[in-house]
């Protein structure tokens, strides 16, 4: 199955060849030139590339609702806008990356290809299906987060951060472990992309105790205070607990 790209750009001389390009890597383009026909078109794609300076809407809301309407779509923004307050703001929009104008075709589908594979690769049903964290549940098959049963929307990039922490609660993991992990190569912002997006996550998750910064080394998930605790005798079954056992460290 091809993976299906929406490209959201109202300059058609930007689009059209663009368009030619991602079809011959064999992607499924629709291609769009306004955020209102986006977001009507946004239904069942993979990866959205987003132009900011829409025709008639401002692209950053186009982020925010696409965000918030299909939370397992991966949104790539495609500005002329550089400036680290967008960088910022593209972050807590839930952009998972961004190219700045003008940008090479090869860079832009190795883009999308590293955003596809980091989506892909945390959809492999070889994990531990549920995390249980106190009221916080992370089903990892349908990559739905709960805090006491109520969904919280988390964009990809926060969902593979709880997931990183929360697949060994208490364990310490690195800044640099956390953004090779869920960032890759091609990210090359600064490690104040990691605070923004843990800023974010702790914000939606509002348990304030659950993931305990490690100063100038990183963070770790706290084990609550009702889950087996290092020490205590591993042959309990107990709801939570499995995800400490059988997930040795990487
Ligand atoms: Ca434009």
């Amino acid at each position: 199955m091809s993976m299906r790209v929406l490209l959201v750009e109202d300059d058609r001389t930007i689009a059209e060849p663009l368009v030619r390009a991602l079809r011959r890597e064999d992607f499924d383009v629709v291609h769009v030139t306004t955020g209102s026909a986006a977001l009507d078109a946004a239904q069942d794609i993979d990866v959205v590339l987003l132009d900011l300076g829409l025709p008639d809407m401002d692209g950053l809301i186009v982020c925010r609702e696409l965000r918030a309407r299909h939370s397992h779509l991966a949104v790539i923004v495609v500005t002329a806008r550089a400036g680290e307050m967008d960088r910022v703001t593209l972050l807590e929009l839930g952009a998972d990356d961004y190219v700045v104008k003008p940008f090479g075709q090869r860079e832009l589908v190795a883009r999308i290809r590293a955003v596809l594979r980091r989506t892909r690769s945390a959809e492999e049903p070889k994990q531990i299906p549920v995390i249980e964290l106190g009221p916080i549940q992370i089903d990892q098959r349908a990559r739905v987060v709960t805090n006491s049963g109520t969904p919280v929307h988390l964009t990809p990039k926060e969902y593979d951060l709880l997931v990183l922490l929360a697949s060994d609660p208490g364990a310490v993991r690195t800044r640099d472990e956390i953004l090779r992990e869920v960032w890759d190569e091609h990210w090359f912002g600064s490690s104040k992309t990691l605070d923004v997006h843990m800023t974010s996550l702790r914000r939606k998750l509002d348990q304030p105790d659950l993931i305990e910064t490690v100063r100038g080394v990183g963070f770790r998930v706290n084990i609550p205070d009702d889950a087996p605790i290092a020490g205590d005798p591993p042959a309990v079954e107990r709801p939570g607990s499995s995800g400490r056992d059988s997930q040795p460290p990487r």
